[in-house]
């Protein structure tokens, strides 16, 4: 069945691997994003609007006109350290940008909405792997952020009957198999493509601390390929048309690695060395995050196809590897 779908933030790197899947399935799709962050190239031609999140009439009437099943809801910051300077950025954006497409949804009737959360809702969890039941206790702005959102999308299904699946995103990675896609922030935080730039331009990065109770001493985390997360949207936006009811979904492998591990995976794929140099620790790094998740395969079907490190980071390396070196920092 082909469905009207609208996502917001389809030009940036989650987005646009979703939109593509999306498209690949025969849905329609449109796109909404301001281009703050994201980039026009990620979005096939004619399917982009140019829109702020704080438009709520503009929004509004662009569903009216589409009338969308459902919405994906990816448009927000998502620096975790830029979030602890400028917290009042991040909750103008993640949370009045929420609340303005929410609004436009009651107003054009549209149902059901998929939300890009995080792990960070956990903050420092008191154990691995991680249910959806633990405490929720953010340690950032932009972990409070998705919080804020997670609640009022409760609110909204309890007083306008509209839907959603929060999806509580671990460590997304990897690049669409094709190439054509990545990973391309601005500027960049992430490990795996840090570690790619690292190894084309020769500079090295900082490993954030050696002194962790892990086998290595390094910080581990669950890496996602970009593509099954993208996937588990798409079953997310089929379970709530079929009558499911507002949920939190863990989306991780549940398999963690160390920087460290990466590090030899991405020397392995790349056949080149990594130039690394070990700093203290990054303010706010919990020592380990690690996804329980059963519960999105349970309900929801999910089954990631690209759960081996080694896929994920040479998908990355066939797209780091075809960015013009001057492009990089
Ligand atoms: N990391 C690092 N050096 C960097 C960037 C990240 O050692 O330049 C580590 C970081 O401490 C964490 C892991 O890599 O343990 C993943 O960090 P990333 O920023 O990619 O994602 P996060 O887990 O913060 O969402």
């Amino acid at each position: 069945m082909s469905l009207r779908i609208l996502v917001t933030g389809g030009a940036g790197y989650i987005g646009a691997h979703t939109v593509r899947l999306l498209l690949e399935q025969g849905h329609d799709v449109t796109v909404v994003d301001n281009l703050s962050k994201g980039y026009r190239h990620n979005v096939p031609a004619g399917r982009l609007d140019v829109l702020d999140l704080a438009d709520t009439g503009a929004l509004a009437q662009l569903m009216r006109e589409k009338r969308p099943e459902a919405v994906i809801h990816f448009a927000g910051f998502i620096a975790v350290g830029e979030s602890m300077r400028e917290p009042e950025r991040y909750f103008a954006n993640n949370v009045g940008g929420s609340l303005s497409l929410l609004t436009a949804m009651v107003q054009a009737s549209v149902k059901h909405v998929v939300f890009s959360s995080t792990a960070a809702v956990y903050g420092n969890p008191h154990t691995n792997p991680i249910l959806e039941t633990f405490p929720i206790q953010p340690v950032s702005p932009y972990g409070e952020s998705k919080v804020m959102v997670e609640t009022l999308l409760g609110w909204f299904d309890q007083i306008h009957q509209l839907t959603s699946v929060s999806l509580r995103y671990f460590n997304a990675s990897g690049a669409d198999p094709a190439g054509q896609l990545g990973e391309e922030h601005e500027p960049e935080t992430h490990l795996l493509p840090l570690l790619l730039r690292a190894v084309i331009t020769g500079s090295p990065i900082t490993v954030f601390g050696d002194d962790y109770d892990t086998p290595d001493g390094t910080c581990i985390r669950d890496y996602i390929h970009v593509n099954d997360l993208a996937q588990a949207h798409i079953l997310a936006v089929e379970y709530l048309l079929g009558g499911g009811a507002t949920d939190r979904f863990n989306v991780g492998t549940g398999t963690g690695h160390t920087v460290m591990e990466m590090i030899r995976v991405v020397e392995e794929v790349t056949g080149k060395k990594v130039p690394y140099v070990t700093g203290p620790r990054r303010e706010g790094d919990p020592l380990s995050l690690v996804a329980a998740a059963g519960k999105l395969r349970t309900k929801l079907g999910w089954r990631p196809q690209y759960t081996d490190l080694r896929t994920i980071v040479e998908h990355a390396w066939n797209f780091a590897k075809t960015r013009p070196i001057e492009s990089l920092p």
